[in-house]
């Protein structure tokens, strides 16, 4: 139902907020789902491990990932003239289906991507290591290939860009 990262390790989602502070990941005819039994109320009919918060219950929504992280809170307000956006505050009417508004779910989309920023670029070096080492055999490759065709560690230093010692150094074992 969520958002998923390239590397699938993190899944998140705008989960309703319980006035007892639970997230949820899924709602019901009756309510919004919580994992859980409390007492304070009805357990679902299909997951016995669940209870049902009436839409009218819902004080908010953050953000919520697989991994464990959670966005900060945004509050559900019930008079229009509380509302104010840049405060995290949304006006809901208590008889609305109590999902975040589109504008929330933006909001904390973006609060999402900024927690699975760090990871996304680590692919990017991932990627480019990748890259790093399939070059390094390339060039270890063409390297075995000139001196065998004959050029010299000066002709091979020049054309790696360094000194006739240096490429010694790094391949003349290698032969
Ligand atoms: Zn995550």
């Amino acid at each position: 139902m969520g958002w998923i990262s390239t590397d699938n390790e993190h899944e998140g989602w705008a989960a309703p907020v319980a006035p007892d502070g639970r997230l949820s990941a899924s709602s019901t005819a009756g309510g919004m789902l919580f994992r859980g039994v409390t007492g304070h109320y009805p357990p679902d009919e299909m997951l016995p491990d669940y209870e049902v918060i009436p839409d009218s219950q819902i004080i908010g929504w953050r953000g919520q990932c697989e991994c464990g992280w959670q966005g900060e809170m945004w509050e559900r307000v019930t008079s229009r003239a509380a509302a104010n956006f840049s405060h995290r505050r949304d006006y809901f009417a208590l008889d609305e289906f109590a999902t975040a508004s589109s504008k929330v779910e933006d909001a904390i989309h973006d609060e999402w991507k900024t927690h699975i920023a760090p990871s996304e670029a680590v692919l990017g070096v991932e990627a480019a290591a990748r890259e790093y080492t399939q070059a390094g055999h390339r060039l270890d490759k063409t390297v075995a290939a000139a001196k065998a065709a004959g050029a010299s560690w000066a002709d091979i230093g020049r054309a790696v860009g360094i000194s006739r010692q240096s490429a010694h150094e790094r391949w003349a074992d290698k032969q």
